[in-house]
């Protein structure tokens, strides 16, 4: 249960001041939340600067000024026309004309009277030799200049909202800020020279000066590091919760492998090799396994995958495959359930599809330990599920699963070893933000035979060559992909959908020919289409991204991205894995409309080299680490203050700083863990504070 000390940060933006039912959905949209802790987590990126208080003459164009100015004269609009009301007014070098578009004069004549004087500041504009500021930002009397803050804070807005109601609001907020007890440890605290949370949150939702946004700013340090360590601290908890159940020992005796290797049309690289023989290390140790595998795609996970589960059935044991959607789940069980009974085992599926009687029988088997390998989808790790003996647990494509999921099934695995697999390489700076010290096996190296993908730039307006060439392709047998950036248009955005695509293409190739498949369809309905694809009934596939993860046609030989612009790097690496499977020669068109600098960068990248870790340090380097952790694609936790390109050091420390406080307090019940705890739901971290002893 969250503590009662944290709960006006947990209440709703409503109950701020000023935030009203018309204000709080606009604020929830910018806040991405719509609690006040939000708010606080709305950092600034930017300031006004407007201390520098100057005389009109030392003016420039576009700078912010905080001017002491008396007012001259009206010179209201002309009743037609779209002339702008204004005011003169000057100070000892000159003057300068306050600008006001459908202005009320009742209401300048108020603000501004004649003969009076005024400090208003703005931004200043220079316009044919003259100054002058539209709309000032703030006009005062003299005696209340000092209401004008020196550094204004700029805020992400959303439509609807302006700079001065989130300042508000976020100044209201900060009034709400509990007395929290400090998490940190002093020390690390003082040599940082850290000030304690809630003047962190002032420093940096009121600067005193722009330096307080900088990124190594000691309070933005600070705010970074307590994130950093939330999730670092929550990574360490569920790793000693899982280590500290022993492990069993899965040695094998190497029968079932060897008969596996025999029915495998292939032998494995010398990476698979290697990858396979570290996952067999681990697994034969009494020690917990916690390994991820990360290959680029293509480079034959399952493989290695089926037989470290050969290992654990050689050694009594049962071992589950989990794969992040019904579609994969069921292409893994094809592919697998005929080796595996080849060597006579015997395989299960379940997934959240399988209704009654298949469902019934999968779990009887499951529960009676008749089943030696279980692959389905999260719902093998749901509540009614029993297993017999479960001794090896593996997921694929673990960044589309969260931390919930991994807890559930650390619950349900008890001591069974687990190895996660990722076709998404992780840059090393990032590895530790993503998974701590968890061990790690790469496969480095393609199975041999793959021809590179041929991969060219193509511009938007050669489109119809494009389709043409897809026309040929097809006619000469062979299998296309095409994706689109949207499911279905709509008449604000310019870009293709797979409706309307699939339509134009059908037109030309015969409705036969195409199938279209996204993520909006029924799983059902969406396996049909793949199913098709892969007999080779349709020709042209036209897809949304949902064909990024393990989907494998070897047949497809060409694909298509249009608007490719509009895809992250990563995602169209994965992309690019769909073709170049079969033994034809592959081509990965990169249809291109309107190119930015990053843009363009990616799309080369892409171009140059096909090796995913390379592309996964080059995405890094483009979007810069806060942009990439933000993306869920990339199944790097999202961090809202700590901005990795600026506080990798923090990381470590938060690192260290974790493993020791649980080596002192593994509970997290003495003084400084009771403060960690409210720290971890601070970040929402609840789930893995209820796996702790109650403090
Ligand atoms: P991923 O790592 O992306 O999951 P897969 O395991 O789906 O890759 O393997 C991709 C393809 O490569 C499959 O068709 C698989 O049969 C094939 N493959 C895997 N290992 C080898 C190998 N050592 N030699 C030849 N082909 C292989
Ligand atoms: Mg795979």
């Amino acid at each position: 249960m969250r503590p009662t000390i944290l709960y006006p940060l947990f209440a709703p933006l409503t109950s701020l001041p000023g935030v009203g039912p018309r204000l709080a959905p606009l604020l929830a949209r910018a806040l991405d939340g719509d609690k006040v802790v939000d708010l606080l987590w709305h950092l600034p990126f930017g300031c006004v600067d407007r201390s520098p208080r100057t005389g009109i003459a030392d003016t420039v164009d576009g700078m912010v000024a905080t001017l002491k100015l008396s007012v001259l004269r009206h010179e209201p609009a002309p009743p037609k026309g779209r002339a702008p009301y204004r005011v003169r007014c000057a100070d000892a070098g000159g003057e300068i004309e306050l600008v006001f578009f459908h202005a009320r004069e009742d209401y300048l004549r108020s603000v501004l009277p004649e003969g009076s004087a005024r400090v208003v500041s703005g931004k200043v504009d220079w316009f044919r030799g003259q100054p002058q500021i539209s709309h000032p930002d703030y006009i005062l009397p003299p005696e209340r200049a000092a209401e004008i803050p020196a550094v204004e804070p700029i805020y992400g807005l959303t439509a609807g909202l302006t700079q001065k109601v989130v300042g508000k609001a976020a100044r209201h907020a900060l009034k709400r800020l509990p007395e929290l007890p400090d998490w940190h440890d002093p020390r690390l605290a003082e040599r940082e020279g850290w000030p304690s949370w809630g003047e962190a949150l002032a420093q940096v939702h009121i600067p005193a000066d722009p330096a307080s946004l900088a990124a190594t700013h000691p309070a933005r340090r600070r705010l970074a590091y307590d994130e950093l360590l939330a999730a670092q601290l929550a990574l360490s908890v569920v790793r000693a919760k899982a280590r500290a159940r022993p492990g069993r020992a899965l040695p094998g005796t190497g029968a079932l492998e060897a008969k596996l290797r025999a029915a495998l049309p292939f032998a494995l690289t010398g990476a698979q090799e290697r990858a396979l023989a570290e996952i067999q290390a681990d697994m034969a140790s009494p020690n917990r396994m916690l390994r991820l595998l990360q290959g680029d795609v293509g480079s034959g996970k399952t493989a290695v995958a089926l037989l470290a589960m050969a290992r654990a059935v050689e050694s009594g044991a049962q071992a589950a495959f989990m794969a992040p959607t019904d579609l994969l789940a069921r292409q893994h069980h094809a592919v697998i359930a005929p080796l595996a009974e080849q060597a006579g085992l015997s395989v299960a599926l379940l997934t959240g599809r399988e209704k009654s009687a298949p469902r019934e029988a999968a779990l009887a088997a499951i529960a009676g330990g008749h089943a030696d390998i279980a692959i389905g989808t999260h719902a093998l790790f749901q509540e009614d599920v029993d297993f017999a003996r479960l001794g090896l647990a593996i997921i694929d494509e673990q960044h589309r699963f969260g931390v919930r999921q991994r807890l559930m099934l650390s619950d349900k695995g008890r001591d069974a070893d687990l190895l996660v697999m990722t076709a998404t390489p992780i840059p090393r700076t990032l590895m530790l933000a993503a998974y701590g010290d968890m061990d790690s096996s790469r496969i480095d190296q393609r199975p041999p035979g793959r021809k590179p993908v041929d991969t060219r730039l193509v511009p938007l307006s050669r489109l119809a060559e494009v389709a043409d060439g897809v026309r040929r392709a097809v006619a000469a047998g062979r299998q296309v992909y095409w994706v689109c950036p949207l499911v279905e248009g709509d008449e604000e955005t310019p870009l293709t959908s797979v409706e309307d695509r699939g339509a134009a293409l059908a037109a030309t190739l015969g409705d036969g020919a195409v199938g279209i498949i996204h993520g909006r369809m029924k799983g059902p309905e969406r396996d049909a289409v793949m199913q098709d694809f892969q007999d080779g009934k349709t020709r042209v596939l036209v897809a949304t991204t949902v064909i990024e993860v393990g989907v494998d046609v070897p047949n497809a030989s060409i694909i298509i991205v249009e608007h490719a612009e509009r895809f992250g790097l990563a995602q169209l690496h994965q992309l690019r894995g769909r073709v170049g499977r079969g033994a034809a020669a592959s081509t990965c068109l990169l249809v291109y409309g309107t190119l930015g600098e990053t843009a363009r960068a990616r799309l080369t990248t892409l171009r140059e080299t096909d090796d995913g870790f390379a592309i996964a340090e080059a995405d890094l380097r483009l979007r810069g680490a806060g942009e990439l952790m933000g993306t869920r694609q990339s199944g790097l936790p999202e961090f809202r203050l700590a901005d990795l390109s600026a506080h990798a050091d923090l990381l470590e420390i938060a690192r260290v700083d974790a493993e020791r406080v649980l080596a002192l307090d593994p509970e997290l019940t003495g003084e400084r863990g009771a403060a960690l705890r409210c720290l971890l739901y601070l970040f929402a971290r609840d789930a893995v504070v209820a796996t702790l002893r109650s403090g």
